[in-house]
């Protein structure tokens, strides 16, 4: 139970609107401020009045809706009616009524509340709610669609707004972790632990900057594996104020693995392309001329000096590399490919590195994209090792080729038939052989008859061994009927597999050394002037006849045939005139023998007839012989017509027969020619056979030159010394004398061995050992001034006289010994004198002029002519010892003497008397004017020691 006062109170300070009515009938007892204000209703114009009399309650629904709860629990709770206010206007009022125990009977206390404006919002926000349900179902709709898409996508998010406790994530996000599957889990959870450790510092990193950047990371994701993560994280900031941290992540580990998985692709394509020589790409061209390289191989470095990167990054770098002359025969090649769609393949130089261009050669296959542009494939090699080698090799075949020009040599090529397949160089030039007639033939077939058949065989050997040959000759029958000696050479050819493939080789025009061969061999064997075999052909021809003796057991014969006098003819009448004689001689032999018989020139105008086959029996050929030498006496004993002169000339003919082996080659020719030199001695224009005894003479002289060698080698020869005198017989001087102790034979005199020595040239080093050796002498005794005036005549042969240096020599004896010359005499004889006189003259005056003096040796059995003696310069004249023999005896040995010693008064010359034997001798002499003396009457020649000096 209220009181009064305290409802009173309430009554009238509620801000709420108040009306206090009768519970009987409802009359209004008092009404509040608040209330008057609500409903519009004057407190005067209501109290005593029921609300359904204002008008102000009008449902009678509404009104038991009130009373209903009033007298069942005494109160009304929030019932929401509609009142009709002073202004007519229905208003939604809620009403909350409480049944009350008032001053006198039930009251109810009626609140009221104008809910209109509540009633309108609560309506608004029915109809927003339900807005907003359907919003929000369309809302959770898209949610669906959009984790579907983060799930399809592979992506998810998080979301921590500050001050919530907890994280959110989106289904994705679970679904790409693999997190329990919580979308809400408490802020801190420590997720990093699912990083992979290398990655957790980035992920530390990024989360504390918050600003948006891409990062990747990799996840342990429970079900063992790893998922690679992209992610960025973003702050949303409002106004200064952290509204949410949220991020991003993406499950990029299929398209790791995709990239990986291409990698390892592309790598072993770079692996396998990067051994390949050469560059492997491709390249995608558009029409508008865009390019890009998706593919390069690492080949490029080396192909273009660019990286692989250098040129994926712009593609024009390719041909920035090139020449741009070779640019454009690629364009148009690559126009061409594009147009066929085919394989294009180009050569183009590069622009030069490092001072020299490089070729490439590049293959390319178009192929056509969805988009319209061209994929190439393509290759790129670096050829110019090739193309180097190529020019070398053409260059090399055009030295070839003008080698084969200038020179007469081909080229020829076969097949493994030796068929001939090529032929290059001059064989054409010449047009000499039609090579359409060579080609396609083996060399035995296009010239079968320029070899033998046993040559070919061989050839054909040869060839069939894969052997490489040398200057095979075969002849070659020209279109003209010309025969061409050719020569050819060739190699086998084999092909990178070791098969034969054929041969190659040269060919040459051998006509003219063919010809030279001949030309030498005639000028080898046949004497220029006459055409005649020369000694050479003879030699052989003469082997081949005693072979052919010695079958038939027939005989044969030289005639050894020298002209009388040809050197007169020759020095009188000169070469040609004698040159023409022996033309004229040779002919006329040709004419006296058979054709079988050998005419031979052995040169100067010695001729040798060789007879074969004249005989058994030594009577019969030798009557054959003389027969036929006597024809050649007659034959060449006619006149001749010299250049319209008359000439005689005749032979003197030396004849030996041959039989079998008896006697060798040479040993025939020298019995020919000793036997020519019989029928010289026996006057000549004749013809003697051999004589056996001649022989032994001509041998013993033979042993005797062998001798001689050795006996200089072995120090055989000795100077002896025999004395001169005067008037009174006392000893002026001496003459030395040569001395060979021959160890068999004793005592060999020089008269014997001087003329072969002179012939054989040994007297050179003779004659030097014994003007040493007299020197010597000289100046041993110029020591001794009993010896010191002594003289030695030396004797002087004509070969050594007659020597260039033969002044020199002596100069440098007479030096080197220290000799007085005014001491030496030189004993020179007249022949030696006679020939040359003027060179004789000249030396003798040379030596004159340092004091040697001169004797002329066996003076009176020479020419002896007053003439040339008054040209030399003689100091003496020594009268030969075969006059002083007999002076006693022979008056006119003694007239002889006489004249001579007049006549040395005359030239103002001394005279030594040689061979004075005798004591009477000596006296005549002495009487006739002789003042000077030598023979053994005053001492026989002996060594140095044995003289009988003062
Ligand atoms: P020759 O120059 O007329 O020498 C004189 C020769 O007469 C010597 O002979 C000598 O022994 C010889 N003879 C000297 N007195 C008499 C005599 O009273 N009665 C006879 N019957 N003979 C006498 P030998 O030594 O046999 O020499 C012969 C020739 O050899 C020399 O003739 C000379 O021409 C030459 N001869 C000697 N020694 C040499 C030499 O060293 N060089 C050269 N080139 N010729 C030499
Ligand atoms: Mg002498
Ligand atoms: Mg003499």
């Amino acid at each position: 139970m209220f009181s009064d006062a305290l409802i009173r109170q309430a009554f009238v300070q509620s801000p709420e609107a108040i009306a206090i009515t009768r519970a009987s009938d409802g009359v209004i007892i008092d009404v509040n401020a608040e209330w008057t204000q609500i409903t519009g209703f004057a407190r005067d114009e209501v109290l005593g009045r029921t609300a359904l009399e204002i008008g102000h309650w009008p449902s009678q629904d509404a009104r038991e809706a009130l009373l209903e709860p009033l007298r069942l629990h005494g109160r009304v709770r929030d019932l929401d009616v509609s009142l009709v206010m002073r202004d007519g206007v229905q208003r939604l009022v809620r009403v909350n009524a409480n049944l009350v125990e008032f001053v006198g009977g039930p009251f109810v206390l009626m609140y009221l509340r104008d809910v209109t404006l509540e009633n309108q919002a609560q309506v608004a926000l029915r109809t927003s709610e339900r807005e907003l349900s359907l919003a929000n179902e369309a809302l959770n709709r898209q949610v669906d669609l959009y984790e579907a898409t983060e799930e399809v996508a592979r992506v998810g998010h998080w979301v921590i707004y500050p001050g919530d406790p907890n994280a959110h994530f989106s289904r994705g996000y679970v679904h790409i972790v693999g997190s329990p599957d919580q979308q809400t889990l408490p802020v801190g959870t420590r997720h990093i632990d699912w990083i992979l450790e290398e990655d957790r510092d980035l992920f530390r990193e990024a989360r504390k900057r918050m600003d948006g950047q891409t990062l990747e990371y990799r996840w342990h994701h429970p079900d063992g594996g790893i998922r690679w993560v992209r992610s960025q994280m973003h702050r949303q900031v409002e106004n200064g104020v952290v509204k949410a941290d949220y991020g991003i992540i993406q499950d990029t580990t299929p398209e790791k693995n995709a990239l990986q998985a291409l990698q390892e692709r592309l790598a072993f394509v770079q692996k396998i392309t990067g051994r390949a020589p050469g560059m492997v790409y491709e390249l995608q061209i558009w029409a508008n001329g865009r390019m890009r390289f998706p593919f390069v191989s690492a080949g490029v470095r080396q192909i273009l000096g660019l990286t692989e990167e250098n040129l994926m990054e712009d593609a024009s770098r390719l041909f920035a590399r090139f020449e741009p002359e070779d640019l454009l025969r690629l364009r148009a090649v690559t126009l061409e490919a594009t147009r066929t769609l085919s394989t294009m393949q180009c050569e183009v130089r590069t622009k030069p590195i490092d001072g020299d261009y490089r070729w490439l050669l590049g293959y390319a296959i178009p192929e056509a994209q969805a988009d319209g542009s061209l994929l190439w494939c393509g290759s790129i090699t670096d050829i110019t090792s090739q193309k180097r080698a190529l020019e070398q090799l053409q260059a090399s075949e055009m030295r070839f080729r003008s080698l084969t020009n200038l020179s007469s040599d081909w080229y020829w090529e076969t097949d493994a038939q030796f068929r001939v397949t090529r032929v290059d160089g001059n064989l054409s030039a010449v047009d000499y052989l039609p090579i359409s007639d060579y080609i396609g033939k083996t060399q035995w077939e296009a010239h079968p008859e320029g070899a033998t058949t046993h040559a070919w065989a061989l050839h054909k050997e040869q060839l069939e061994d894969r052997e490489i040959f040398h200057d095979f000759e075969i002849q070659f029958a020209g279109t003209d009927g010309r025969v061409m000696a050719v020569s050819l050479s060739g190699a086998p050819i084999f092909d990178a597999q070791g098969s034969f493939q054929g041969y190659r080789g040269t060919g040459r025009d051998i006509s003219a050394k063919k010809q030279a061969e001949k030309d030498i061999e005639r000028l080898a064997f046949y004497d220029a002037l006459t055409g005649l075999p020369n000694r050479r052909l003879l030699i052989d021809r003469l082997g081949q006849a005693l072979q052919l003796s010695a079958r038939r057991s027939t005989h044969g014969a030289l005639l050894f045939i020298d002209l009388d006098n040809f050197k007169m003819l020759n020095d009188t009448l000169g070469h040609h005139m004698g040159d023409e004689l022996l033309k004229q001689v040779a002919l006329r032999l040709t004419h006296c023998v058979r054709s079988v018989d050998t005419v031979a020139r052995l040169g100067g105008d010695e001729f040798v007839v060789m007879l074969e086959d004249i005989g058994s029996s030594v009577q019969e050929a030798a009557a054959q012989t003389e027969a036929v030498g006597k024809k050649v006496l007659s034959a060449l004993n006619q006149t001749y017509e010299l250049q319209n002169a008359h000439h005689h000339s005749s032979p003197s003919i030396g004849i030996t027969l041959f039989f079998q082996h008896q006697h060798s080659v040479d040993a025939l020719l020298q019995r020919a020619d000793l036997a020519m030199y019989q029928a010289k001695s026996a006057g000549r224009n004749t013809m003697r056979f051999f004589d056996p005894e001649m022989q032994a003479v001509a041998s013993a002289r033979a042993s005797l030159e062998a001798d001689l060698r050795h006996g200089l080698a072995r120090h055989e020869f000795m100077l002896y010394y025999q004395p001169v005198v005067d008037a009174a017989s006392h000893i002026t001087g001496v003459e030395a004398l040569l001395r060979w102790k021959h160890p068999t034979r004793g005592m060999v005199s020089p008269a014997e061995f001087i003329p072969v020595a002179e012939q054989t040239g040994l007297i050179l080093g003779l004659g030097r050992w014994v003007l040493e050796k007299a020197c010597a002498q000289l100046v041993a005794w110029s020591a001794q001034p009993s010896t010191q005036k002594l003289n030695i005549a030396v004797n002087v042969s004509a070969r050594q006289f007659r020597q260039p240096e033969f002044t020199e020599d002596l100069l440098q004896i007479l030096r080197l010994s220290g000799a007085n010359p005014y001491r030496l005499k030189l004993e020179l004889t007249e022949s030696l004198l006679l020939n040359e006189m003027d060179d004789a003259i000249d030396k003798m005056s040379e030596l004159r002029s340092i004091g040697v003096s001169f004797s002329l040796d066996d003076f009176g059995t020479g020419y002896s002519s007053l003439a040339y003696l008054k040209r030399l310069p003689l100091d003496i004249l020594k009268i030969d010892q075969s006059f002083v023999r007999d002076v006693l005896t022979d008056p006119n040995d003694a007239a002889i003497a006489r004249t001579i010693l007049n006549l040395a008064q005359n030239l103002d010359l001394n005279v030594v008397a040689e061979g004075v034997e005798t004591a009477g001798q000596r006296d005549f002499l002495l009487r006739s004017g002789c003042k000077a003396f030598q023979g053994y009457l005053f001492g026989r020649p002996v060594p140095v020691a044995e003289l009988k000096l003062p």
